[in-house]
């Protein structure tokens, strides 16, 4: 990776991908051990790295954004502590440097009125903000690397898009080559240079973005981009997802590690294992049957929306809210705000018939009665 790249690292649960980036901190889980292969960062080899030297370049070199920040951040520390703490590390400067510092990177990602928010715990913020406070913290020391690993999961879409786009923002004002780890296709289309697609603890895909959704070789990539839900998909029809599950790695099967999932697996298939190839260096693949870009076998179909039924008035509703609103009084730390309120809700009505799904996203465009029947 050089310097202001995003390599994304896609691929479904137990694939490899957080496993990847946590050989490269240093931080696999017990038991766990490198037992080949190299990683170099810079002019490093991490490989055998002790935990001593490890710790000089965790958080100031190369630095990861943890998925689920509400239990990656210690809840008993501020979160002006923490994000101070590696600077005070590193940077060998005093407390109040740090915490200057930690302010500086809180309103580099966003948050405002930063210098008021060191004070604030963890459950104090949302979770956008908890993810931003996450981001800080490894940009911190303005590392080389940051390893991103599904940094947006927990997060609404808007917020996604936001912490998304911030994520690159930064990449860019620092310089920095970033991984990012997900398991959406579409976070990857938008913002990754290049696509390492992992398979059961393998490289199954390695091409630049652009290249591999127009050029897919391997099967279980374009299964992956068949799986993605589309607005205009007929949803009388199910969605189409790939069957069966990823082996179970403790008995690695024999041969192409897809294959018993494999709509075009053969003998062979069974039989050898594929090792990545592929006539362009740049875009190679680990399967005996490349695809070729053509598509899965899914038959989508267009349809128009069904017309949205009014709100009825009538007995059937399981559940009728009429022009609720709901306020509470703003407090930090326990201390009112001036008296200050928040309109958390207000005018909201809703019935829900027996036997309905309602469906209740945060668009105020897409936020309608009966969206989903
Ligand atoms: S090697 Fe065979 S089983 Fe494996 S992905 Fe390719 S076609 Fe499918």
């Amino acid at each position: 990776m050089r310097a202001g790249e995003t390599l994304g690292i896609v691929g479904e649960s137990g694939s490899g991908k957080s496993m990847t980036g946590l050989a490269i901190m240093g931080m696999l889980p017990q038991g766990g051990s490198i037992i080949d292969g190299s990683v170099r960062l810079g002019e490093t080899e991490l490989v055998g790295l002790d935990e001593s030297a490890y710790r000089r370049l965790r958080g100031n070199d190369v630095a990861m954004v943890f998925q689920d920040s509400m239990t990656s951040l210690n809840p008993t520390r501020t979160i002006g502590d923490q994000i101070a703490e590696p600077v005070r590390i590193h940077r060998g400067v005093s407390r109040r440097e740090a915490i200057d510092r930690a302010a500086e990177v809180l309103q580099l990602v966003g948050i405002p009125r930063s210098r008021e928010r060191l004070h604030d715990y963890p459950h104090q913020l949302s979770g956008g903000m908890r993810q931003r406070v996450m981001i800080a913290m490894a940009l911190a020391c303005e590392p080389k690397v940051i390893i991103a690993d599904e940094p947006t999961t927990a997060l609404d879409v808007t917020i996604q898009a936001q912490v998304l786009a911030l994520l690159d923002e930064l990449k860019s004002k620092l310089g920095m080559a970033m991984i990012l780890i997900t398991h959406d296709m579409g976070v990857i289309a938008g913002r990754a240079d290049r696509v390492n697609v992992m398979y059961a603890g393998r490289i199954a895909e390695n091409a630049e973005t652009a290249d591999l959704f127009a050029h897919t070789q391997h099967p279980y990539t374009r299964d992956l981009l068949a799986s993605i839900p589309l607005l205009e998909q007929d949803r009388d029809k199910p969605l189409y997802s790939i069957k069966g599950l990823p082996p179970d790695l403790a008995h690695v099967p024999q041969g192409c590690r897809y294959a018993s999932r494999c709509a075009l697996a053969t003998d062979k298939c069974r039989l050898e294992e594929p090792s990545l190839r592929g006539d362009d260096p740049a875009h190679t693949f680990a399967c005996w049957h490349p695809v070729d870009g053509r598509p899965a076998e899914v038959s989508v179909t267009l349809s128009s929306r069904p017309p949205q039924e009014p709100l009825r008035d009538d007995a059937t509703h399981r559940l009728r809210i009429t022009d609720l609103a709901k306020t509470y009084p703003a407090s930090t730390r326990g201390s009112r705000r001036g008296g200050s309120v928040l309109h958390a809700v207000s005018g909201v009505t809703l019935g829900i018939l027996q036997g309905e799904t309602y469906g209740l996203v945060e668009s105020p465009d897409a936020v309608s009665p009966h969206l989903a029947g």
